[in-house]
């Protein structure tokens, strides 16, 4: 997911998605977002994808991210990285081995970027 013709055909596909187009923050999310600030709102984005994403098989997969109530959430299915089969189809991240710390660190950048 690094260079830079990926990325733009990568938005275009998602942007086609009417699923993902769907996903867009509403007040409660909005109001989150106000009151905990962007930096802490990132750390939990962290804290997600180490948790919820990173290891080789991750607890529920599939099921992991809810639909509502963290900003982070919505970001995640807005650009395809709720889980490791959206990752694994959307940007080419196999499934069943654990995430590099570079993968991580993007993925977040990518959820920082183009939040709904
Ligand atoms: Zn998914």
């Amino acid at each position: 997911m690094a260079d830079k013709a990926d990325l733009t055909d990568l938005f275009d596909r998602l942007s086609r998605s009417a699923f993902r187009q769907r996903f867009r923050l509403l007040e409660p999310e909005r109001g989150y977002l106000r009151r905990k600030g962007l930096d802490k709102v990132l750390e939990h984005a962290a804290e997600f994808i180490e948790q919820r994403l990173a290891p080789a098989e991750p607890a529920n997969d599939g099921k992991q991210t809810p639909f509502r109530q963290h900003p982070v959430f919505i970001a995640q299915h807005a650009t395809a990285t709720c889980c490791r089969g959206c990752l694994e189809k959307w940007h080419s991240i196999q499934k069943g081995r654990p995430l590099t710390h570079n993968e991580k660190e993007n993925i977040r950048g990518f959820q920082a970027k183009n939040h709904p």
